[in-house]
């Protein structure tokens, strides 16, 4: 049983990493007593009632009935039979265990007891033995006196019942404790609609900082107004402005949300309430937006502090326009509630609501309306720059060797999150460590790098010479594609060492600072994307299963193209974008349109195939080359390329000259991996 004093939710708790283990004396505790009881009604259950001994109907008649020695025969609730026997037989030396074994009072008897099938079967049998005793000593008669009586076994009868309660009693427990999230005692039944969030104050006050949070610069000058705000107050009510009651956070995840929420925290000094949207949602109507309330009435009672709503979308997402999918009332109700609480207390209060999403074109219109989270921070993925920052503040606890260069490792890690660039550096230290090594060196770092791309390392993997060229042939029909289309991505690097379970070998190219693409564009990266099919295609005349994870992207893509950006002819210029899901499982448009769409993608994607093919087959010894260098070298960088290939017909990137203009691809555009 667990100990409802180690509610994992509250502050202070013994799960609480800061705080030292003190050694758990177990306290006094309801459960204790129940299962007390339970032990001392099983033990009387158990204890011996009796000193009878068990015996058979056959002994009884042959031994003692025939010899005359029983004085009475009890029947016990129609089943048990038992037998007493005379005084004087008793001192006979057949009898000597019943007398070894009586204790106190006992030998007055019963002494044998035998279980009985049927009363009148037993009567007869009782009568054709008394006969039988008769004939066989004339003259005799034999009186053995019959009792019938009935003893209620109070204890058992009431285990009977008590059992299923307590089995009943201990599976509603059980269930109520897995609703209410976890550990946590018996009391957890009756908190099942108190806020989860966890509190920071006093005790365990935030030690985040802003110096703790590299880069995000625009971020901190807009998140620092309101730890202005929660400082002194008094500057901005004085002269009739509002204080904001939230702000939205909005990035992708590992950005830093959650930290620069703490480092808010910990520059102002107040108290910090963090919890996730999905810590709402339960399965009992009414507990959301209990939870939202009693959140609420928490942080007024420690006003100025900070509440901090992670991944808000688990109950912002806007309201009920999915007839269809139905049963979101609970949701809706929370959100309802957190509206209200939101709108509820006055600003000057000093409660101020920071919450994070990477999806707010879902949230609830009424959520992002002025007076609830009216500021909206956005938070994007780090560049260049960013990056470095974010390297020299997880490098710092580190021991480094002098190589170590954070500049160089940010343009090494193009897409990569804060989090992402954190678990780098982790990487690092234990590789450095798994070799032995005094410092981590700059080796380690690359190591950590394409093992957070694409996986461990797999230097064992077994992988036939053939697969190998197979490989080898699509990441050059990739390279070569890229590096002769125009508007795509440039590429940083080709590697074919084996990595992770299923990533055989990836292309990691650097995207550049653009946000609009044209339809040319777009059909360019899908040729890109082609590339590695198509150079099966060419080379073997046959393909592999090894292109799976491109073709899912094109076809992605041209679906966008047709459905969301109004890139087709024929369909024209139309969008069925969807992101809050408003059309639910109806599609708006008609069978026909629909038929057309799935005609024009595949146009599409032949198209862009056959492009792809006539360029790889212009490039054919090229593709050939690079490939044999990269089943050489295993691992190509865009220097080595230019070498192979010559200059790159278009503008180079320049990201190396102006690091601030460059945007970061996502991890997976990132990796690019052949499946
Ligand atoms: P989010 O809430 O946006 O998903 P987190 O704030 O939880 O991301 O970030 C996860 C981890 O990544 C942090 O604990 C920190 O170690 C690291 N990190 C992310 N962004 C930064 C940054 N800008 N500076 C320093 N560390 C960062
Ligand atoms: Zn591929």
């Amino acid at each position: 049983m667990t100990n409802p004093n180690s509610n994992d939710l509250r502050p202070g708790n013994s799960n609480d990493p800061k705080k030292p283990k003190v050694p758990q004396i177990p306290k006094f505790n309801f459960y204790w007593i129940y299962g007390i009881i339970l032990v001392i009604f099983i033990g009387l259950q158990l204890l011996p009632r009796d000193t009878a001994i068990r015996t058979t109907w056959f002994q009884v008649q042959s031994d003692m009935i025939m010899a005359n020695e029983v004085k009475a025969i009890t029947v016990v609730n129609k089943e048990r039979a038992e037998v007493t026997l005379k005084p004087e037989a008793l001192n006979a030396d057949k009898y000597k265990d019943v007398k070894e074994r009586s204790v106190l009072g006992s030998e007055k008897g019963p002494h044998y007891y035998f279980e009985i099938g049927d009363v009148k079967q037993f009567n007869d049998d009782l009568l054709a033995a008394k006969t039988e005793f008769e004939k066989r000593n004339p003259g005799q008669i034999l009186q053995i006196p019959v009792e019938y009586v009935t003893h209620r076994n109070v204890l058992g009868e009431m285990l009977n019942w008590i059992v299923p309660l307590l089995l009943l009693l201990g599976l509603w427990i059980l269930l109520m404790r897995r609703m209410g999230g976890g550990a946590g005692g018996g009391a957890q039944i009756f908190n099942i609609g108190k806020s989860k969030a966890q509190l920071f104050d006093k005790e365990n006050l935030v030690k985040v900082t802003f110096k703790d949070v590299a880069g995000l610069d625009e971020a901190k000058v807009e998140i620092m107004e309101i730890v202005d705000f929660l400082k002194n107050p008094r500057k901005y009510t004085n002269l009739g402005g509002k204080i904001p009651k939230g702000a939205l956070l909005v990035g992708p995840p590992g950005t830093g949300k959650t930290l620069l929420a703490k480092a808010v925290a910990g520059e102002a000094g107040v108290p910090f309430f963090s919890l996730s949207g999905s810590d709402f949602v339960e399965m009992f109507v009414g507990v959301g937006a209990s939870r939202v309330r009693d959140l609420f009435r928490q942080a007024k009672e420690k006003a100025p502090c900070i509440i901090f709503i992670d991944e808000i979308d688990a109950v912002g997402r806007a309201r009920g326009r999915n007839v269809v999918q139905g049963g979101n009332d609970e949701r809706e109700n929370t959100l309802n509630q957190l509206l209200t609480e939101m709108d509820g207390f006055s600003t000057d209060l000093g409660v101020i609501i920071l919450a994070a999403t990477n999806r707010p074109d879902i949230l609830d219109a009424a959520l992002l309306r002025p007076g609830r989270f009216d500021r909206q921070i956005s938070i994007d993925k780090p560049d260049l720059a960013g990056r470095s920052e974010i390297f020299k503040v997880h490098l710092k606890p580190l021991k480094l060797n002098e190589d170590v260069n954070p500049d160089r490792l940010a343009t090494q890690t193009a897409g990569f999150a804060g989090a992402e660039i954190a678990n780098v550096c982790n990487e690092a230290a234990l590789i450095a460590a798994r070799k032995n090594k005094e410092r981590i060196d700059m080796q380690d770092f690359q190591d950590a790098v394409d093992r957070v791309i694409g996986g461990l390392e797999k230097k064992n993997k077994i992988i036939s010479p053939e697969e190998k060229q197979i490989i080898a042939y699509h990441e050059s029909g990739h390279a070569i594609a890229g590096w002769f289309l125009k508007d795509v991505d440039p590429l940083v690097k080709v590697s074919i060492v084996p990595r992770g379970v299923a990533a055989l070998g990836y292309a990691q190219y650097l995207p550049k600072d653009q946000y609009l693409y044209t339809t040319e564009q777009m059909e360019n990266i899908m040729c890109m994307t082609l590339g590695g099919r198509v150079a099966e295609d060419i080379i073997f005349g046959r393909i592999s299963t090894g292109a799976q994870n491109d073709l899912e992207r094109i076809t992605k893509m041209a679906y966008a193209m047709v459905t969301i950006y109004g890139m087709n002819n024929k369909v024209g210029n139309v969008s069925f974008y969807d992101a809050q899901n408003e059309y639910g499982f109806t599609k708006p448009y008609s069978e026909k349109t629909s038929e057309m769409i799935d005609v024009e993608v595949r146009n599409l994607i032949d198209y862009c195939y056959q492009k792809t093919k006539t360029l790889l087959i212009e490039k054919r010894d090229k593709l050939e080359e690079l490939a044999q260098i990269l089943l050489k070298r295993e691992i190509l960088f865009q220097h080595d390329l230019a070498e192979i290939l010559g200059n790159r017909p278009f503008d180079l990137p320049k990201h190396e000259e102006s690091p601030n203009t460059e945007v970061a691809p996502t991890l997976d555009e990132a990796k690019n991996e052949i499946a």
